[in-house]
């Protein structure tokens, strides 16, 4: 299964889910340094931050480690980038049809093959800087091919700030981003690996403003075996919030995921009523929220950048969950991120199922760009 980070303990899924399957436990957390957390003055804090969390790893892509590499997750990975990697095989090995050299025409479709795949302008005159240099030793389309993704890996392997250790118990992640793109699915993938890992984990539905939103999450929270806070639709987002702090306090839960609009009806900016709920999060627990997850839609483009720069100007992201990666051409956009921002790219969603999240490997993807998926 793609959502194969978490330690499996389920057997059964809903709506027609595989099941899950057994995966190897994860290492320890070895850096416990900052475990406590001070009650703040108006003495609301009911948490006990003693417990550190010793069963999830530090980063959390590394709870994925050594289990992204499982067949499933590949071959999926490949299904899903198959239009992508059509730019980026089919469509070079078009361009040495007759040459055997690279020269201006060929270099000038490069980088317009480069940027439809939404690599980004910058991003594709970096590539395409490498390639000339090299120029003359690439006869071939393979041996072009060869280079982009020794090109393409070094972009990805940059090392980002890693997200927030999971040390204290509730970790809190506030999931943001605009409409549609995925926030409430991701969350259900999210909880639903956590859940399988054997953490509590406990949703606070703080996207009020639609009134099918809670009811999806609904859904979503009971597939993955997870708790909801609830209010009325319309309520106060920022109360939601804080009540869904409470309540895992009180309930003694591992993670809390908080669902958010991406968009509102009043005249409230969206990016006004997250700075709230962000503060009545931290009202209630100091340091949290303890991670910010982005959620970028894949299919948009160069646009999930400009969201991108958006959110974190204005709360400080800490972590790119990119959906919808299954059926776009713009699978570039990953390369783009990683050439354009700070921020780690942690998950990318490949469908729509439980099971259609993926932690982000840098090589994996690269391959997946250039390799068919076995049939
Ligand atoms: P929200 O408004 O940000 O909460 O977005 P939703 O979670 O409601 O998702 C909007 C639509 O995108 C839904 O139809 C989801 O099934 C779909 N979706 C979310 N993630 C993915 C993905 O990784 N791949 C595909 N194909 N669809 C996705
Ligand atoms: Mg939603």
């Amino acid at each position: 299964m793609a959502l194969g980070w978490f330690k499996k303990k389920k057997t059964e899924t809903q709506d027609g889910q595989p099941p899950h399957e057994t995966a190897p436990e994860v290492p320890p957390v070895v850096d416990r340094s900052n475990d406590k957390i001070d009650a703040p003055a108006d003495g609301h804090v009911a948490v006990d931050a003693a417990e550190p969390d010793t069963s999830l790893p530090d980063d959390h892509r590394e709870i994925v480690t050594g289990k992204a590499k499982s067949g499933g997750m590949l071959q999926s990975l490949r299904r899903g980038l198959s239009k992508t990697r059509d730019i980026f095989t089919t469509d070079i090995d078009e361009l040495f049809s007759g040459k055997k050299a690279i020269d201006e025409d060929l270099l000038e479709e490069l980088e317009e093959i480069l940027i439809t795949s939404d690599i980004g302008v910058q991003t594709a005159m970096d590539i395409m800087e490498r390639v000339s240099n090299d120029a003359s030793g690439i006869e071939n389309a393979a041996e072009l091919k060869t280079v982009l993704q020794a090109e393409i890996l070094s972009i990805l392997q940059v090392d980002k700030d890693p997200p927030a250790p999971i040390r204290v118990k509730p970790h809190v992640i506030m999931v943001v981003g605009v409409n549609g793109v995925g926030k409430t699915t991701t969350i259900g993938k999210l909880a639903a690996g956590y859940s399988s890992a054997g953490k509590k984990v406990l949703i606070a539905a703080a996207d009020t403003f639609r009134a099918a939103a809670t009811e999806q999450l609904a859904v979503w929270a009971e597939r993955a075996g997870a708790d909801i806070v609830k209010h009325k639709d319309g309520a106060d987002p920022a109360a939601v919030a804080y009540d869904g702090i409470e309540a895992a306090a009180a309930r003694d839960a591992d993670v809390v995921l908080i669902d958010t609009a991406g968009r509102l009806h009043t005249k409230v900016n969206l990016m006004e009523e997250l700075k709230k709920i962000k503060r009545s999060v931290s009202k209630k627990l100091p340091e949290a929220p303890h991670e910010i997850l982005l959620v970028l839609d894949a299919t948009t483009g160069q646009n999930a950048l400009s969201q991108a720069q958006l959110f974190d100007e204005a709360l400080g992201v800490s972590g790119i969950a990119l959906t919808k990666l299954d059926g776009t051409a713009k699978g570039g956009i990953v390369i783009s991120i990683y050439n354009t921002m700070n921020i780690p790219l942690q998950y990318i969603g490949v469908g729509e199922k439980i099971d259609d999240l993926q932690p982000f490997d840098p090589q994996e993807f690269v391959k997946a760009l250039f390799c068919r998926p076995a049939s």
